[in-house]
């Protein structure tokens, strides 16, 4: 068992279900309630065993398209139905999806009811469900509507992760390759040595990678500087994920932070902050192991409305961290221009 006292609630990373059940019982509540995603309802509730099949349970179809206020005004409604008050408990059983739609249901009902974070999606055990940030997708944009509140404690058992796809498992491996880059050599090395895969000590990879998350956030919980490291490959990345969310084929938060991670990563090379040869290491492991999507890479003009709507950007100025070695990041770097970075990222893609 590893415990690591967070700004945002303790994390927990245990390896029986026992010690969650014991946890629970030593709560007072008047009622507590599930909320999962169709997928993480059939295969990873029941891993509550008599506990889980106790409480009522909201189901919401899976997937981002769902990450929205309508849903939660359907789970507010649900939950008056069915009893909840000020003194009700949520536990939120699945991906990021439902750790942040989740996290905002209990944060907002009655002016915020207690709420227990667990991940069941590698993405969620590594970054999601860490740090106090709950929200919805409003209108196209990721996470607008939303604010920083704290669970009882974020519970986190690598078990759940048997039943997760195997692009899902990619999916959570990027934030781990994020979380290397920005802060950890010796996660780094772990993952350089990952032949399979299938074959990885999942245990072993989130006690390096967990606390990368865990030490940024609790140095600045409020994202005032340090903390904006994190946002490594998310700035190119939130904003091809919301460029393609309408598509025909729409790309995952993962995919999108790949994408995002190697083009940041040119942009460092190209503003002489990183050298050639980290650039080059950080570019073959992403090639190797994170199977960038091949897609159709949109122009900077075409990107920057998007870019410029992130919430961590101002109008006027757009604003990177980005990767000055490996286990180092630095934020804050403005008047940068992608637009070589993505040209260079169109010429690497494969369709
Ligand atoms: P997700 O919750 O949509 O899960 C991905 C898929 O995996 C879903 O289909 C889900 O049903 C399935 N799944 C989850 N656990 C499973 C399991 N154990 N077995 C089988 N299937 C399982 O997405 P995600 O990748 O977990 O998280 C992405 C979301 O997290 C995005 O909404 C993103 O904005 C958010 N996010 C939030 C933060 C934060 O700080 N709050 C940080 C990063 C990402």
């Amino acid at each position: 068992m590893k415990s690591y006292p967070s700004a945002f609630g303790p994390v927990y990373l245990e390896e029986t279900f026992e010690t969650l059940i014991s946890r629970l019982q030593g709560m007072t509540y008047s009622k507590a309630f599930i909320i999962a995603d169709s997928n993480t309802a059939e295969l990873c509730v029941p891993l509550l065993s008599e506990f889980g099949s106790g409480l009522d349970i909201k189901v919401i179809t899976h997937g981002e398209l769902n990450k929205t206020m309508h849903q939660c005004g359907i789970t507010w409604s649900w939950m008056i139905e069915n009893g909840a008050d000020r003194k009700s408990l949520l536990l939120n059983v699945g991906g990021g999806m439902i750790c942040d739609l989740g996290g905002f249901v209990a944060s907002c009902f009655q002016r915020g009811i207690r709420f227990i974070q667990i991940p069941t999606s590698l993405l969620a055990m590594t970054d999601a469900a860490i740090g106090g940030k709950v929200g919805v997708d409003f209108q196209g944009n990721k996470n607008y509507i939303g604010l920083f509140s704290n669970p009882e404690f974020v519970w986190i058992n690598t078990a759940f992760i048997e039943t997760l796809p195997h692009a899902e498992k990619v999916n959570g491996l990027v934030e781990m390759v994020k979380h290397a880059i920005i802060g950890s050599r010796e996660l780094w090395e772990k993952i350089n040595s990952i032949e399979n895969i299938n074959q990885i000590d999942w245990n072993e990879l989130l006690e390096l990678s967990i606390p990368v998350k865990v030490n940024t956030v609790n140095m600045d919980p409020h994202e005032a500087g340090i903390r904006k490291t994190l946002n490594f490959g998310h700035t190119i990345g939130h904003a091809l994920e919301s460029y393609f969310l309408s598509s025909d084929n729409p790309l995952s938060h993962g995919q999108a932070v790949t994408l995002g991670m190697l083009a940041e990563s040119k942009m460092a090379l190209n503003a002489g902050v990183l050298s050639e040869n980290d650039f080059e290491k950080i570019n073959m492991l992403i090639g190797r192991l994170l199977e960038p999507a091949p897609i159709q890479v949109p122009s900077f003009e075409e990107l920057s409305p998007w870019m410029a709507r992130d919430k961590k950007n101002t109008a006027q100025s757009l604003s990177f961290s980005l990767p000055t070695g490996i286990g180092s990041c630095e934020w804050g770097l403005t008047g940068l221009d992608p637009a070589p970075a993505l040209e260079w990222l169109k010429e690497i893609s494969f369709r």
